[in-house]
């Protein structure tokens, strides 16, 4: 079995990066790099960005592939790369376009850190991906492995790569045991994905070596050198292999102990305008008119994820953490004063609305996702209260003798003179059912509109 181990003593280390080394210096790369590129040719993966590896589709593609299978991202590739066929039709995309079209990818932090990568290809290298390792590696959302892929897949050029496949090969190749994180493994398996590439002098005589070496690396770590069932007999390396020699398989690499996930509930809400400012038939004094005139009454609610939160940069459902884990177990809004309170201090806050009686009602759809180290179940919920509210901001305005429910409020009607929906903080907007589809909304966001779209809310 693989494999997490204690903490290991300096001498073990040393021994286990002697070892390696030992095994590293003797390695037959010429005999092994035959052996490994004929396997390639008849086994090799074929993608998009591998038929036509420009730089910039090459990039395009290893930042997609962070953290995403190749699967996924072939799905979306050819659709960004219509859009955006080059940095500087990306640098000049807004952020919430450039968004959209990586709705559903995960990680947005990528799309954000790709749009800003482009606007610095055009300020600085002329609309081109650079072809020198510090200025790729001073992009944004580049890292060692990404330039290293960038320049050897879009440019052919002698740059080493490593990520989880190639490292989990060259550990078992070289028998090392030590956890792969390590700065001694590091600096043992960078040197190792290195020495597999040739020196300069023989590019010239076999075009395409080392886009193809560091391709096939990657290739038979994931197809041959599997993380659970390596497949040693099938293997084009076993006879330069130290972990079949030792039979070290199952033990090598050595992991890092995962961290644990932590279970969560988020509570979001599916917020109509007419929840708050009445019918514009029946509430057109209290909604104010323009409010109403301003949108339709079924106008959703939206609001855009913060920086440094998951999914920033994308809108999402007004949405809440249940921290009471009594409340999470129970899901007794009711009773979740919190939550209760959390929730009226948004409404009055950021939308402009002083309802009295709001509070979650009752759950329309549930989502589970994983997000980082967090297990989520997030829960969907209409508004629970009298409908439309008696007391609203708009009241407040309207009538000295309004009653005030809260002190926020009252600071609020000092300045106030645009109509509440004009009001609203500039991260939250009403928006309509129509308008819903072309917004970048949040995976679990959009699962919940594609239900209520089909299904409807009560
Ligand atoms: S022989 Fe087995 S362990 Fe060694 S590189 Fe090949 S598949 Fe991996």
């Amino acid at each position: 079995m693989q494999r997490t181990t204690k903490k290991t003593s300096d001498a073990e280390t040393s021994a286990a990066s002697t070892g390696a080394l030992n095994v590293l210096s003797t390695f037959d790369f010429e005999r092994a790099r035959t052996a490994l590129l004929r396997w390639f040719d008849a086994n090799g993966r074929t993608f998009p960005w591998r038929s036509e590896p420009t730089p910039y589709r090459v990039w395009v593609s290893e930042i997609m592939l962070q953290q995403t299978t190749t699967q996924t991202v072939e799905g979306y590739f050819s659709r960004f790369l219509e859009r955006f066929p080059n940095a500087t039709a990306l640098a000049e995309a807004d952020e919430a376009t450039v968004l959209k079209y990586w709705e559903g990818l995960g990680y947005y932090r990528r799309a954000r850190s790709l749009r800003a990568a482009a606007v610095e290809m055009v300020e600085r290298f002329g609309g081109d991906v650079p072809e020198r390792f510090e200025d790729v590696l001073s992009l944004p959302g580049v890292g060692r492995y990404c330039a290293g892929a960038i320049l050897s897949f879009g440019f052919d050029r002698r740059a080493p790569i490593l990520e989880a496949n190639t490292t989990r090969l060259h550990a078992r190749l070289l028998g090392l045991r030590l956890e792969t994180t390590t700065a001694a493994a590091q600096k043992i398996l960078w040197r190792a994905a290195e020495d597999w590439l040739p020196l300069d002098a023989e590019k010239s005589r076999k075009p395409n070596v080392y886009r193809r070496l560091n391709g096939a690396l990657t290739d038979l770590g994931r197809l041959v050198c599997s993380p659970t069932s390596p497949k040693c007999d099938a293997c084009p390396l076993a006879e330069f292999c130290e972990s079949w020699r030792r039979d070290y398989q199952d033990v090598v690499p050595v992991l890092k102990k995962k961290a644990e996930t932590i279970p969560r509930t988020d509570v979001a809400f599916w917020i109509e305008r007419r929840d708050l400012f009445g019918d514009g038939e029946n509430g057109g004094k209290r909604c104010g008119g323009s409010v109403c005139d301003a949108g339709s009454p079924t106008d959703v609610l939206l609001i855009r994820r913060p920086e440094n939160a998951l999914w920033a940069g994308l809108w999402d459902f007004p949405r809440f953490e249940i921290t009471n884990e009594a409340f999470r177990a129970a899901l007794d809004f009711d009773a979740d004063v919190e939550l209760c309170d959390r929730l009226q201090r948004f409404l009055e806050e950021e939308v402009g609305a002083s309802p009295l009686d709001r509070r979650p009602g009752v759950v329309v759809y549930t989502v589970k996702h994983a997000a980082t180290r967090f297990k989520i179940t997030l829960r969907f919920c209409r508004l629970a209260g009298a409908a439309p509210v008696e007391k609203t901001l708009f009241d407040a305005l309207e009538s000295d003798a309004a009653p005030q429910p809260r002190q926020n409020v009252a600071k609020k009607a000092k300045t106030a003179k645009t109509p509440p929906s004009e009001r609203v903080a500039a991260e939250v907007r009403w928006v309509s059912l129509a308008e819903l589809d072309a917004y970048p909304l949040s995976s679990p966001g959009r699962k919940l509109a594609r239900f209520v779209l089909k299904n409807g809310v009560k």
